[in-house]
């Protein structure tokens, strides 16, 4: 089978529990054309993934998913050919970096009121000392017998109303997709069907991205159903957005856990008719055309 370059990621920089290099090389094991390393607002795994890519001889592509609040809600924006050293890059993640240290701590504070002690200890040793996220707190929760898988931590201590959760502004939409494009890179909306956006809310979401200079959607997704692939495929096509496809890979040991993400290596092809947003990309050439018939023994030999 032709295999689909994958362009969202997560390591142990953020909410992965793979190092940058073991990513990387999980996917080349696993037979991916191209790589993208998108941790949550930090660029800190790119430098040791980039390594990694050169000497297995993997095309890779620096990234970056960044957390924006629009419209009352969580959405996430993914950079894709970033300059990791681009000041306006590191400044506005730092900044995100900063409210997500000060996050951790009131998760803390909020969880040990509810009688579950020593969860934000728990959640920064799970994270190495990097970025922490509501994923290390799930692990640490579930370590600690809470509740039984990370999704039900979520779903009782970390969304909304719950007692874990810490609301706060994130990126805006317009700084998140003007730190992309200032350091050289394309933006993409990440994981659309997640959002749950009706229909009018999502062509005003499209709408505005596109105006801030934003070029494309993932059509193809570790948490896409066949189906939402299809209709994201037919909107990308519609609203002249360029498609992108990426597993949202979080690590191995989440794969069989019915988590909202996928292995590497195995996403399915783009639906025919999108513009691969890989289309133009030097790193990309050969991996654009449809693939070529089966030789025949004059083809073979010519
Ligand atoms: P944060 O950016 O720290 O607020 O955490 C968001 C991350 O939590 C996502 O990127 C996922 O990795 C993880 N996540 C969100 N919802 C769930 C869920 N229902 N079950 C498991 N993991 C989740
Ligand atoms: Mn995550
Ligand atoms: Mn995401
Ligand atoms: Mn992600």
């Amino acid at each position: 089978m032709n295999k689909v370059p994958d362009l969202h990621t997560h390591s142990s920089a953020s909410d992965g529990t793979l190092a940058p290099a073991a990513v990387v090389h999980r996917a080349a094991a696993a037979g991916v054309p191209l790589l993208a390393l998108t941790d949550h607002d930090t660029i800190d795994g790119l430098a040791q993934a980039a390594e990694a890519a050169r000497t297995l001889d993997l095309g890779f592509v620096p990234g970056v998913e960044i957390s924006v609040t629009w419209s009352g809600r969580t959405i996430h924006i993914v950079g894709l050919g970033v300059d990791p050293a681009h000041p306006a890059l590191t400044l506005g993640l730092a900044g995100l970096q900063t409210f997500r240290a000060w996050r951790a701590e009131e998760m803390g504070r909020r969880l040990a009121k509810e009688g579950i002690a020593g969860a934000y200890e728990g959640a920064r040793a799970l994270s190495g000392g990097q970025l922490i996220g509501r994923t290390h707190f799930a692990r640490f929760l579930v370590e600690r017998r809470v509740a039984a898988t990370e999704r039900d931590v979520f779903k009782h201590f970390l969304v909304a109303r719950k007692p874990g959760h810490v609301a706060g502004e994130w990126a805006s939409l317009e700084q998140a997709v003007g730190w992309i494009r200032a350091s050289g890179g394309q933006a993409v909306i990440a994981h659309p069907a997640r959002y749950k956006l009706t229909r009018t809310k999502l062509l005003i979401l499209i709408g505005t991205f596109r105006e801030l200079g934003g070029v494309g959607i993932e059509v193809v997704c570790g948490s896409h159903a066949r189906d939402e692939a299809l209709n994201f495929a037919r909107l990308a096509r519609e609203q002249r957005l360029l498609a992108s496809a990426g597993s949202d890979f979080h690590g191995p040991q989440l794969v069989l856990t019915s988590q909202p993400w996928i292995d590497l290596g195995r996403l399915p092809a783009l639906p025919d008719g999108c513009v691969p947003i890989w289309h133009d990309w030097p790193a990309a050439a050969g991996l654009n055309r449809a693939p070529a018939p089966d030789p025949t023994p004059t083809a073979a030999v010519a």
